[in-house]
């Protein structure tokens, strides 16, 4: 019976979403942006950074976007230990949000299927990751 193929399909899905659901919250404090780890050179040929394996650092830069243009701080080494994790934390809300918006599309597509009717929600959406650590 399509009605009772439907219904075990959809509590599946459902399942699974409230699993992902779940594990939003175990996500702590997140930031925009990623964190890089740079040395530098002063460019002072007498300084030690005139070897490239002495150059001055680390020093902790925090990248994000703003208004289209990308912005960077340089960030203190305790200010760089909370933002790496909120950062983490940033990039696993996202991978859970994208989860939760495939399942969704699936249950879409899965109630559309059974009711033999066409999908005519939006396209898929498009999957958007930031690289950075
Ligand atoms: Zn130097």
């Amino acid at each position: 019976m399509p009605g009772a193929r439907l219904s075990r399909r959809l509590e599946a899905l459902r399942a699974e979403y409230e699993a992902a659901k779940a594990s939003l919250g175990e996500v702590g404090f997140t930031c925009e942006g990623s964190l890089v780890e740079r040395y530098t050179s002063c460019h002072n040929p007498n300084c030690r950074c005139a070897d490239p394996a002495e150059r001055h650092g680390p020093y902790w830069q925090l990248s994000w976007k703003e208004g289209g243009r990308t912005v960077s701080r340089i960030i203190s080494a305790e200010e760089a230990e909370l933002y790496r994790e909120w950062v983490a934390n940033r990039h696993r809300l996202e991978e859970v949000l994208t989860e939760m918006r495939r399942i969704s599309r699936q249950a879409a597509e899965q109630i559309a299927a059974d009711t033999g009717h066409p999908f005519q929600g939006p396209a898929r959406p498009r999957r958007s990751r930031s690289s950075g650590v």
